[in-house]
């Protein structure tokens, strides 16, 4: 076989990996034999049939119900409601997280944390590479990757690395596939490989280890290794593969990407903006194709449009389109959304829910950030989309270096204003991205010692810095009674991608 591919633990396990569909599809087109492996939702799963612990009456009962919890997750039951949904993600939770304890980890459905690894410290990873079995997936990876290398003998094995909850896990598979196939070539790539590889001053820690590290689209790289030509075609991505895993998801979520970079990329705090990705994009009537062609056949689904930002074209051509097919994804505040009917015939075309960069309620921090949107727009589009039937998630982003206290109660401000047009909120601290416009001139230290580390700590002009961020939101602007009743609805662990199961009534 010519290409092993692995999308190892930990994601948030709730549909099939669209970067290894993607490469899967490119792989297929060229007639080049291939295996794919969602190892995030088997080991996940392995893990969760984990020895009882004779612990508290809570754990026993988390225990006792993870059967019922994993299948209310799967039949929709625990979208019925939010305290419902919250007890069963907790409990599962509660599981991994006994079984990962004895291994120095902290584990759930969404992160992995082991204490003595950090995955922004290249001579850590290249340790969990070279002790494998000290990892909590071992036992599961083991057998897993000793069968598939036993079995097809791939000429390369590709690794896709897109979160750094990924990363530990990551480099003790790929040291454990060294260690049993010498000769297999490693192929490291996906989001988080690809911002390494665009820092300043990036140096190889993993040569030896990797052959080969791959940034931005791995196609090309792969049908070439495989022995194949590539030809600059954009295959469907490929999901039989996956269609048996018992993802944690009660209709199945198709991931289609329309495009790749983002079409604004001027916000400063994007590491978008400063890798300086080049955008591309499908043309929307063949965006829709596809997501007519992936989304046939299944009896019932959702699409997730996974796109840095929809660009407005196709989302001209979604609302045009006469049948529906439910979906959702991240748009910029157009003015187009501003218009009800437009909204209404995105809500016709099946659009469930839009996530929405605010980030701030002062024009003068928007403005500084390059977001290039107005209030005034923001607030028409939130009642506009939320009165046609469409869920908005709305994405705050505090501690920008133009924002202070008084910039931050405007947010406060606007967000209560609005709040009964905003279904779920995300609540972030500003990072600064390494290398950024933004960090130019400022008083910048690093969080860690980690030399894979994107981001940085800057010492606030206003003051206004993380830990009074913190507060502030703690005390403050979540207990204010509209947000905490937005805050409350956002689905813990899974948040936007189980989101929208809680607005398709027939689910529950
Ligand atoms: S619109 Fe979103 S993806 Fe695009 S540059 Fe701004 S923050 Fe980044």
């Amino acid at each position: 076989m010519d290409i092993l591919l692995i999308h190892p633990p930990v994601v948030k396990p709730s549909e099939p990996p669209a970067g290894v569909a993607r490469l899967a599809g490119a792989l297929r087109e060229h007639g080049r034999s291939y295996e794919v492996v969602d190892a995030n939702i088997e080991g996940l799963l392995h893990l969760l049939q984990g020895e009882v612990p004779t612990e508290d009456t809570w754990t026993r009962r988390a225990f006792r119900h993870r059967e019922g919890n994993l299948a209310s997750l799967r039949n929709g039951r625990a979208f019925g409601n939010i305290d419902r949904y919250i007890r069963a993600v907790s409990e599962l939770n509660r599981v991994l997280e006994c079984v990962s304890g004895p291994f120095g980890t902290q584990l759930s459905l969404s992160n992995f944390a082991q204490h003595s690894c950090s995955p922004v410290k290249s001579s850590d990873l290249i340790r969990a590479a070279e002790n494998p079995q000290e990892n909590v997936f071992y036992p599961y990876f083991r057998d897993r990757l000793l069968s598939l290398l036993d079995e097809h003998a791939p000429r390369a094995v590709g690794f896709s690395l897109n979160y750094l909850s990924q990363a530990v896990t990551t480099f003790a598979m790929i040291g454990f596939v060294r260690r049993m196939n010498g000769k297999a070539r490693i192929v490291l790539g996906g989001g988080l490989v690809t911002s390494w590889l665009k820092r300043p001053c990036w140096s190889d820690p993993f040569a030896g280890l990797v052959n080969h590290l791959v940034a931005g689209p791995g196609e090309e790289f792969l049908v070439n290794l495989s022995g194949g030509r590539y030809s600059r075609c954009v295959p469907l991505p490929e999901y039989a593969p996956f269609r048996m895993n018992p993802y944690l998801s009660p209709l199945a979520v198709i991931p289609l990407s329309t495009s790749r970079g983002c079409y604004w990329a001027k916000c400063s705090f994007c590491p978008e903006q400063a890798e300086g990705s080049r955008y591309c994009s499908l043309p929307p009537q063949r965006a829709i194709r596809d997501l007519e062609a992936l989304s046939e056949g299944e009896d019932g689904c959702l699409v997730h449009v996974c796109d840095n930002a929809v660009s407005p074209a196709f989302l001209k051509a979604m609302a045009a389109r006469e049948r529906a097919v439910p979906w959702y994804g991240f748009s910029r505040v157009t003015r187009d959304l501003t218009d009800p009917d437009f909204c209404a015939a995105l809500r016709r075309s099946g659009c469930v829910m839009l996530k929405l960069g605010l980030e701030s309620g002062d024009q003068g921090v928007l403005d500084d950030l390059g977001k290039g949107i107005r209030i005034e727009d923001s607030a028409r589009a939130l009642k506009s989309i939320h009165d046609s039937g469409i869920a908005t998630y709305a994405y705050l982003l505090f501690g920008t270096p133009s924002e202070d206290e008084e910039s931050a109660r405007k947010t406060l401000d606007f967000i209560t204003k609005h709040s009964s047009h905003i279904d779920f909120l995300n609540l972030s601290i500003f990072n600064l991205p390494r290398g950024s416009r933004e960090a130019r001139g400022l008083d910048t230290y690093d969080f860690t010692d980690g030399d894979l580390s994107l981001y940085q700590g800057f010492v606030h002009a206003k003051g206004w810095d993380r830990k009074r961020v913190r507060q502030f939101l703690d005390k403050e602007f979540k207990r204010h009674p509209a947000v905490a009743r937005i805050v409350r609805s956002d689905p813990p662990s899974f948040t936007s991608n189980h989101a929208p199961f809680f607005m398709m009534s027939h689910i529950s």
